[in-house]
Protein backbone atom coordinates (compact mmCIF):
# COMPACT_ATOMS: atom_id res chain seq x y z
CA UNK A 1 0.00 0.00 0.00
CA UNK A 2 2.77 1.98 0.90
CA UNK A 3 2.98 4.49 -2.74
CA UNK A 4 -0.58 3.90 -3.16
CA UNK A 5 -3.48 6.29 -2.57
CA UNK A 6 -5.50 4.80 0.05
CA UNK A 7 -9.43 4.96 -0.56
CA UNK A 8 -11.95 4.70 1.81
CA UNK A 9 -15.67 3.64 0.88
CA UNK A 10 -18.22 5.07 3.27
CA UNK A 11 -21.52 4.03 1.92
CA UNK A 12 -21.21 0.47 0.07
CA UNK A 13 -24.64 0.04 -1.56
CA UNK A 14 -25.39 0.31 -5.64
CA UNK A 15 -22.92 2.66 -5.86
CA UNK A 16 -20.34 2.19 -3.22
CA UNK A 17 -19.89 -1.41 -4.01
CA UNK A 18 -18.77 -1.04 -8.01
CA UNK A 19 -16.41 1.61 -6.73
CA UNK A 20 -15.22 -0.44 -4.13
CA UNK A 21 -14.51 -2.87 -6.89
CA UNK A 22 -13.06 -0.32 -9.05
CA UNK A 23 -10.45 1.66 -6.78
CA UNK A 24 -9.71 -2.74 -5.99
CA UNK A 25 -8.48 -2.94 -9.81
CA UNK A 26 -6.13 0.21 -10.21
CA UNK A 27 -2.36 -0.63 -9.61
CA UNK A 28 -2.25 2.97 -8.15
CA UNK A 29 -4.76 2.81 -5.51
CA UNK A 30 -5.79 0.62 -2.99
CA UNK A 31 -8.61 -0.17 -0.80
CA UNK A 32 -8.59 1.02 3.17
CA UNK A 33 -11.75 -0.82 3.30
CA UNK A 34 -15.54 -0.50 3.02
CA UNK A 35 -17.84 0.74 5.73
CA UNK A 36 -21.47 -0.95 6.41
CA UNK A 37 -24.43 -0.30 8.73
CA UNK A 38 -25.37 -3.99 9.27
CA UNK A 39 -23.97 -7.28 8.61
CA UNK A 40 -26.31 -8.14 5.49
CA UNK A 41 -24.97 -10.31 2.44
CA UNK A 42 -23.35 -7.35 0.74
CA UNK A 43 -20.90 -7.50 4.03
CA UNK A 44 -20.54 -10.84 3.68
CA UNK A 45 -19.46 -10.99 -0.18
CA UNK A 46 -17.06 -7.85 1.06
CA UNK A 47 -15.41 -10.29 3.69
CA UNK A 48 -15.12 -12.93 0.89
CA UNK A 49 -13.46 -10.22 -1.67
CA UNK A 50 -11.13 -9.51 1.38
CA UNK A 51 -11.63 -6.36 2.02
CA UNK A 52 -11.91 -4.90 5.51
CA UNK A 53 -15.24 -3.92 6.65
CA UNK A 54 -15.69 -0.97 9.26
CA UNK A 55 -19.05 -0.44 11.27
CA UNK A 56 -20.67 2.96 10.97
CA UNK A 57 -22.00 2.79 14.30
CA UNK A 58 -19.82 0.68 15.55
CA UNK A 59 -20.39 0.53 19.44
CA UNK A 60 -24.24 -0.34 18.76
CA UNK A 61 -22.93 -2.32 15.49
CA UNK A 62 -20.14 -4.21 16.09
CA UNK A 63 -21.47 -7.03 18.49
CA UNK A 64 -24.29 -7.66 15.72
CA UNK A 65 -21.37 -8.00 13.36
CA UNK A 66 -19.50 -10.54 15.72
CA UNK A 67 -22.95 -12.48 15.77
CA UNK A 68 -22.81 -12.74 12.31
CA UNK A 69 -19.61 -14.42 11.91
CA UNK A 70 -18.35 -11.48 10.31
CA UNK A 71 -15.04 -9.46 11.31
CA UNK A 72 -15.11 -5.89 11.83
CA UNK A 73 -11.50 -3.88 11.45
CA UNK A 74 -12.53 -1.17 13.17
CA UNK A 75 -15.40 2.21 13.15
CA UNK A 76 -15.74 3.98 9.76
CA UNK A 77 -13.97 7.06 11.53
CA UNK A 78 -10.62 4.68 12.15
CA UNK A 79 -10.96 3.59 8.21
CA UNK A 80 -11.05 7.43 7.50
CA UNK A 81 -8.10 8.47 9.40
CA UNK A 82 -6.26 5.31 7.35
CA UNK A 83 -7.37 6.72 4.25
CA UNK A 84 -5.78 9.74 1.91
CA UNK A 85 -9.13 10.33 0.57
CA UNK A 86 -12.72 9.18 1.36
CA UNK A 87 -15.50 8.23 -1.39
CA UNK A 88 -19.06 8.98 0.48
CA UNK A 89 -21.38 6.58 -1.32
CA UNK A 90 -24.07 6.96 0.89
CA UNK A 91 -27.79 8.03 0.71
CA UNK A 92 -28.85 11.67 -0.86
CA UNK A 93 -28.20 14.08 2.56
CA UNK A 94 -26.49 11.43 4.34
CA UNK A 95 -23.27 12.52 2.66
CA UNK A 96 -24.02 16.50 3.57
CA UNK A 97 -24.30 15.15 6.92
CA UNK A 98 -20.75 13.32 6.86
CA UNK A 99 -19.41 16.11 5.69
CA UNK A 100 -18.24 17.61 9.05
CA UNK A 101 -16.74 14.33 9.75
CA UNK A 102 -14.19 14.54 7.15
CA UNK A 103 -13.28 18.34 7.94
CA UNK A 104 -12.90 16.93 11.27
CA UNK A 105 -10.16 14.85 10.12
CA UNK A 106 -8.81 16.87 7.16
CA UNK A 107 -9.04 14.15 4.46
CA UNK A 108 -10.60 15.33 0.99
CA UNK A 109 -14.06 13.62 -0.13
CA UNK A 110 -15.73 12.69 -3.10
CA UNK A 111 -19.90 13.09 -2.75
CA UNK A 112 -22.09 11.46 -5.41
CA UNK A 113 -25.19 13.36 -7.61
CA UNK A 114 -27.50 13.17 -4.90
CA UNK A 115 -26.20 15.57 -2.94
CA UNK A 116 -26.22 19.17 -3.46
CA UNK A 117 -23.51 21.48 -5.80
CA UNK A 118 -23.25 24.03 -3.33
CA UNK A 119 -21.97 21.22 -0.91
CA UNK A 120 -18.61 21.19 -2.86
CA UNK A 121 -18.31 24.38 -5.12
CA UNK A 122 -17.24 22.07 -7.77
CA UNK A 123 -19.15 19.07 -9.94
CA UNK A 124 -17.15 16.53 -11.64
CA UNK A 125 -16.99 15.23 -14.96
CA UNK A 126 -13.89 13.61 -16.14
CA UNK A 127 -13.69 14.74 -19.98
CA UNK A 128 -15.75 18.22 -19.21
CA UNK A 129 -13.77 19.34 -16.34
CA UNK A 130 -10.85 17.14 -14.69
CA UNK A 131 -8.34 19.93 -14.15
CA UNK A 132 -10.72 21.80 -12.09
CA UNK A 133 -10.88 18.90 -9.09
CA UNK A 134 -7.36 18.96 -9.25
CA UNK A 135 -5.71 18.98 -5.73
CA UNK A 136 -9.62 20.07 -4.32
CA UNK A 137 -10.57 18.87 -1.44
CA UNK A 138 -14.42 18.07 -2.02
CA UNK A 139 -15.54 17.37 -5.38
CA UNK A 140 -18.99 15.77 -6.20
CA UNK A 141 -19.42 13.04 -9.16
CA UNK A 142 -22.69 14.12 -10.91
CA UNK A 143 -25.65 11.87 -11.05
CA UNK A 144 -25.86 8.84 -13.55
CA UNK A 145 -28.20 11.18 -16.06
CA UNK A 146 -25.87 14.11 -15.69
CA UNK A 147 -22.69 12.45 -16.35
CA UNK A 148 -23.64 10.83 -19.28
CA UNK A 149 -25.63 14.01 -20.61
CA UNK A 150 -22.03 15.58 -19.65
CA UNK A 151 -19.94 13.10 -21.57
CA UNK A 152 -22.19 13.55 -24.52
CA UNK A 153 -22.72 17.00 -24.73
CA UNK A 154 -18.77 17.86 -24.13
CA UNK A 155 -18.04 15.17 -26.99
CA UNK A 156 -20.57 17.30 -29.30
CA UNK A 157 -19.20 21.28 -28.11
CA UNK A 158 -15.73 20.80 -28.05
CA UNK A 159 -16.48 19.64 -31.87
CA UNK A 160 -18.92 21.93 -32.98
CA UNK A 161 -19.72 24.31 -30.33
CA UNK A 162 -23.30 24.16 -29.29
CA UNK A 163 -25.88 26.69 -29.71
CA UNK A 164 -28.59 25.16 -27.57
CA UNK A 165 -29.47 21.42 -26.29
CA UNK A 166 -32.92 20.09 -24.97
CA UNK A 167 -33.03 16.76 -23.79
CA UNK A 168 -36.31 14.60 -22.82
CA UNK A 169 -35.00 11.99 -20.00
CA UNK A 170 -37.13 8.80 -19.88
CA UNK A 171 -35.84 7.74 -16.22
CA UNK A 172 -35.90 4.29 -14.85
CA UNK A 173 -38.04 4.05 -11.78
CA UNK A 174 -35.95 2.30 -8.91
CA UNK A 175 -32.65 0.25 -9.54
CA UNK A 176 -33.37 -3.30 -9.95
CA UNK A 177 -32.81 -4.22 -5.95
CA UNK A 178 -35.18 -1.39 -5.06
CA UNK A 179 -38.32 -2.75 -3.75
CA UNK A 180 -39.22 1.02 -2.04
CA UNK A 181 -40.23 2.27 -5.05
CA UNK A 182 -41.66 0.08 -7.39
CA UNK A 183 -43.49 -1.04 -9.29
CA UNK A 184 -44.87 1.92 -10.82
CA UNK A 185 -47.45 1.34 -13.34
CA UNK A 186 -47.74 4.53 -15.07
CA UNK A 187 -45.32 7.15 -16.89
CA UNK A 188 -44.74 10.04 -14.17
CA UNK A 189 -43.39 13.28 -15.26
CA UNK A 190 -40.64 13.75 -12.94
CA UNK A 191 -41.04 16.63 -11.84
CA UNK A 192 -43.98 17.34 -13.47
CA UNK A 193 -43.21 21.65 -13.39
CA UNK A 194 -40.23 21.95 -16.52
CA UNK A 195 -37.48 22.28 -17.10
CA UNK A 196 -36.11 19.22 -14.55
CA UNK A 197 -32.92 19.59 -12.41
CA UNK A 198 -30.80 17.70 -15.05
CA UNK A 199 -29.93 21.16 -17.20
CA UNK A 200 -28.92 22.81 -14.78
CA UNK A 201 -26.79 19.76 -13.25
CA UNK A 202 -24.94 19.85 -16.56
CA UNK A 203 -24.34 23.77 -16.11
CA UNK A 204 -22.39 22.77 -12.54
CA UNK A 205 -20.00 21.15 -14.61
CA UNK A 206 -19.90 23.44 -18.10
CA UNK A 207 -21.88 26.45 -17.50
CA UNK A 208 -21.58 27.56 -20.64
CA UNK A 209 -24.09 25.39 -22.27
CA UNK A 210 -27.50 26.43 -22.99
CA UNK A 211 -29.77 23.42 -22.30
CA UNK A 212 -33.19 22.45 -21.12
CA UNK A 213 -34.37 19.27 -19.70
CA UNK A 214 -37.64 17.32 -19.12
CA UNK A 215 -38.04 13.66 -17.19
CA UNK A 216 -40.24 11.14 -17.36
CA UNK A 217 -40.53 8.04 -15.03
CA UNK A 218 -41.43 4.62 -16.58
CA UNK A 219 -41.60 1.45 -14.89
CA UNK A 220 -38.44 -0.73 -15.46
CA UNK A 221 -35.00 -0.45 -13.95
CA UNK A 222 -32.43 -1.37 -16.53
CA UNK A 223 -31.47 2.21 -17.71
CA UNK A 224 -32.62 5.45 -19.02
CA UNK A 225 -32.82 6.60 -22.23
CA UNK A 226 -32.10 10.32 -23.23
CA UNK A 227 -34.06 11.32 -26.59
CA UNK A 228 -31.33 14.70 -27.53
CA UNK A 229 -31.81 17.29 -29.60
CA UNK A 230 -28.86 19.48 -30.14
CA UNK A 231 -28.02 22.90 -32.75
CA UNK A 232 -24.81 23.70 -33.02
CA UNK A 233 -22.52 26.26 -35.15
CA UNK A 234 -22.58 25.45 -38.71
CA UNK A 235 -23.88 22.40 -40.37
CA UNK A 236 -21.81 19.00 -39.85
CA UNK A 237 -22.67 16.28 -41.75
CA UNK A 238 -23.92 12.95 -40.25
CA UNK A 239 -20.83 11.45 -40.70
CA UNK A 240 -19.15 14.10 -38.83
CA UNK A 241 -20.96 14.06 -35.65
CA UNK A 242 -20.31 10.50 -35.72
CA UNK A 243 -16.69 10.85 -35.94
CA UNK A 244 -16.78 13.35 -32.81
CA UNK A 245 -18.58 10.64 -30.46
CA UNK A 246 -16.49 7.92 -31.49
CA UNK A 247 -13.54 9.55 -30.36
CA UNK A 248 -14.43 9.11 -26.90
CA UNK A 249 -14.52 5.56 -25.16
CA UNK A 250 -17.11 6.42 -22.73
CA UNK A 251 -19.08 6.79 -25.40
CA UNK A 252 -20.44 3.52 -27.13
CA UNK A 253 -21.95 3.77 -31.05
CA UNK A 254 -24.20 0.56 -31.09
CA UNK A 255 -23.80 -0.45 -35.18
CA UNK A 256 -27.12 -1.54 -36.66
CA UNK A 257 -25.39 -4.89 -37.31
CA UNK A 258 -26.10 -5.44 -33.39
CA UNK A 259 -29.18 -5.93 -33.56
CA UNK A 260 -29.64 -4.59 -29.89
CA UNK A 261 -32.54 -2.09 -30.42
CA UNK A 262 -33.86 -1.70 -26.33
CA UNK A 263 -32.26 -0.97 -23.33
CA UNK A 264 -32.72 -5.11 -22.56
CA UNK A 265 -30.60 -5.41 -25.47
CA UNK A 266 -27.62 -3.20 -24.12
CA UNK A 267 -28.11 -4.84 -20.27
CA UNK A 268 -27.92 -8.11 -22.08
CA UNK A 269 -24.67 -7.49 -24.29
CA UNK A 270 -22.90 -5.95 -21.18
CA UNK A 271 -23.93 -9.74 -19.52
CA UNK A 272 -22.78 -11.51 -22.45
CA UNK A 273 -19.57 -9.59 -22.08
CA UNK A 274 -18.94 -11.02 -18.86
CA UNK A 275 -18.46 -7.25 -16.92
CA UNK A 276 -19.11 -7.64 -12.98
CA UNK A 277 -22.61 -7.17 -12.42
CA UNK A 278 -23.61 -7.43 -15.87
CA UNK A 279 -22.44 -3.41 -16.04
CA UNK A 280 -22.63 -1.35 -19.39
CA UNK A 281 -20.23 2.11 -18.22
CA UNK A 282 -20.35 3.85 -21.70
CA UNK A 283 -23.30 6.41 -22.88
CA UNK A 284 -24.73 3.82 -25.46
CA UNK A 285 -25.60 5.94 -28.33
CA UNK A 286 -27.76 3.96 -31.62
CA UNK A 287 -26.39 4.82 -33.97
CA UNK A 288 -28.80 4.53 -36.23
CA UNK A 289 -30.52 7.38 -34.59
CA UNK A 290 -27.67 9.96 -34.88
CA UNK A 291 -29.07 12.26 -37.71
CA UNK A 292 -28.76 15.98 -38.30
CA UNK A 293 -31.08 18.39 -40.37
CA UNK A 294 -30.51 21.46 -42.85
CA UNK A 295 -30.12 23.60 -40.07
CA UNK A 296 -27.27 21.93 -37.90
CA UNK A 297 -29.83 20.29 -35.40
CA UNK A 298 -28.25 16.96 -34.29
CA UNK A 299 -30.71 14.30 -33.22
CA UNK A 300 -30.03 11.18 -31.54
CA UNK A 301 -30.92 8.82 -28.25
CA UNK A 302 -29.03 6.92 -25.98
CA UNK A 303 -28.96 4.62 -23.01
CA UNK A 304 -27.83 4.89 -19.83
CA UNK A 305 -26.59 2.11 -16.77
CA UNK A 306 -27.58 4.33 -13.89
CA UNK A 307 -26.13 1.63 -11.90
CA UNK A 308 -22.58 1.77 -13.51
CA UNK A 309 -22.09 5.14 -15.58
CA UNK A 310 -20.35 7.18 -12.93
CA UNK A 311 -18.12 4.48 -11.64
CA UNK A 312 -15.11 5.16 -14.18
CA UNK A 313 -15.54 9.39 -13.15
CA UNK A 314 -15.46 8.48 -9.80
CA UNK A 315 -11.87 6.33 -10.47
CA UNK A 316 -11.24 9.62 -12.70
CA UNK A 317 -11.93 12.03 -9.26
CA UNK A 318 -9.84 10.38 -7.23
CA UNK A 319 -6.44 10.98 -9.56
CA UNK A 320 -7.49 14.46 -10.05
CA UNK A 321 -7.78 15.06 -6.62
CA UNK A 322 -5.01 13.41 -5.48
CA UNK A 323 -2.53 14.71 -7.81
CA UNK A 324 -2.11 10.59 -9.18
CA UNK A 325 -2.92 12.36 -12.56
CA UNK A 326 -2.94 16.20 -14.26
CA UNK A 327 -3.78 14.51 -17.53
CA UNK A 328 -7.59 13.57 -17.78
CA UNK A 329 -6.74 11.85 -21.13
CA UNK A 330 -3.74 9.76 -19.49
CA UNK A 331 -6.44 9.33 -16.37
CA UNK A 332 -9.79 8.63 -18.49
CA UNK A 333 -7.16 5.80 -20.65
CA UNK A 334 -6.08 3.96 -17.52
CA UNK A 335 -9.22 4.16 -16.01
CA UNK A 336 -10.99 2.77 -19.14
CA UNK A 337 -8.31 0.11 -19.84
CA UNK A 338 -8.48 -1.41 -15.93
CA UNK A 339 -12.17 -1.74 -16.40
CA UNK A 340 -12.89 -2.76 -19.81
CA UNK A 341 -14.43 0.03 -21.38
CA UNK A 342 -14.77 0.68 -24.75
CA UNK A 343 -13.99 -2.89 -25.88
CA UNK A 344 -15.71 -5.95 -26.79
CA UNK A 345 -13.30 -8.28 -25.03
CA UNK A 346 -15.16 -10.78 -22.48
CA UNK A 347 -14.14 -9.71 -18.90
CA UNK A 348 -12.39 -12.94 -18.34
CA UNK A 349 -9.34 -11.54 -20.61
CA UNK A 350 -8.88 -9.01 -18.10
CA UNK A 351 -5.85 -9.28 -15.47
CA UNK A 352 -6.99 -6.88 -12.60
CA UNK A 353 -4.87 -4.03 -13.69
CA UNK A 354 -5.34 -4.39 -17.64
CA UNK A 355 -1.69 -3.88 -17.96
CA UNK A 356 -1.46 -4.22 -22.09
CA UNK A 357 -5.21 -4.16 -22.87
CA UNK A 358 -6.16 -1.26 -25.25
CA UNK A 359 -9.21 0.03 -24.81
CA UNK A 360 -10.29 1.00 -28.15
CA UNK A 361 -14.06 2.21 -29.51
CA UNK A 362 -15.70 -0.83 -30.03
CA UNK A 363 -17.99 -1.67 -32.72
P1 LIG B 1 -27.82 2.87 -1.87
O1 LIG B 1 -28.99 3.09 -0.99
O2 LIG B 1 -27.84 1.75 -2.85
O3 LIG B 1 -26.50 2.68 -0.98
C1 LIG B 1 -26.18 3.51 0.10
C2 LIG B 1 -25.49 2.68 1.16
O4 LIG B 1 -25.07 3.55 2.22
C3 LIG B 1 -26.40 1.61 1.78
O5 LIG B 1 -25.68 0.41 1.86
C4 LIG B 1 -26.69 2.17 3.18
O6 LIG B 1 -26.90 1.15 4.14
C5 LIG B 1 -25.40 2.92 3.48
N1 LIG B 1 -25.53 3.97 4.50
C6 LIG B 1 -26.66 4.60 4.95
N2 LIG B 1 -26.33 5.51 5.88
C7 LIG B 1 -24.99 5.46 6.03
C8 LIG B 1 -24.05 6.17 6.84
N3 LIG B 1 -24.46 7.12 7.69
N4 LIG B 1 -22.74 5.88 6.75
C9 LIG B 1 -22.29 4.93 5.87
N5 LIG B 1 -23.14 4.20 5.10
C10 LIG B 1 -24.47 4.48 5.17
O7 LIG B 1 -27.56 4.26 -2.61
P2 LIG B 1 -26.91 4.47 -4.04
O8 LIG B 1 -27.95 4.24 -5.08
O9 LIG B 1 -25.64 3.73 -4.11
O10 LIG B 1 -26.66 6.04 -4.02
C11 LIG B 1 -25.53 6.60 -3.38
C12 LIG B 1 -25.27 7.97 -3.96
O11 LIG B 1 -25.00 7.82 -5.36
C13 LIG B 1 -26.46 8.94 -3.88
O12 LIG B 1 -25.95 10.25 -3.77
C14 LIG B 1 -27.13 8.76 -5.23
O13 LIG B 1 -27.91 9.86 -5.61
C15 LIG B 1 -25.93 8.59 -6.13
N6 LIG B 1 -26.19 7.89 -7.38
C16 LIG B 1 -27.00 6.81 -7.45
C17 LIG B 1 -27.23 6.19 -8.67
C18 LIG B 1 -28.16 5.02 -8.81
O14 LIG B 1 -28.74 4.86 -9.87
N7 LIG B 1 -28.34 4.20 -7.82
C19 LIG B 1 -26.56 6.63 -9.83
C20 LIG B 1 -25.65 7.68 -9.73
C21 LIG B 1 -25.48 8.33 -8.49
Amino acid sequence: MADKIKVALNGYGTIGKRVADAVARQDDMALVGIAKTRPDYEAYVAAEKGYDIYAVDAAKAGPVFKEAGLQIAGSNEEMIRKADIVVDATPKGIGAKNKALYEKLGKPAIFEGGEKHELTGISFNAAANFDEAIGKQYVRVVSCNTSALCRLVYAIDSAFGIRHAHVTLVRRAADPDDIKKGPVNAIVPDPITLPSHHGPDVQSVMPHIDIVTAALKVPTTLAHVHSVSISVKGTPLRQDVVDALRKWPRIWLIPPLYGIKSTAGVMELGRVLGRPKGDMMENAVWEESVSVDKNGNISLFQAVHQESDVIPENIDCIRAMTGLAKDKLKSMAKTDRSLGIGTLKPWRDFPPHAEGVEAVTAR
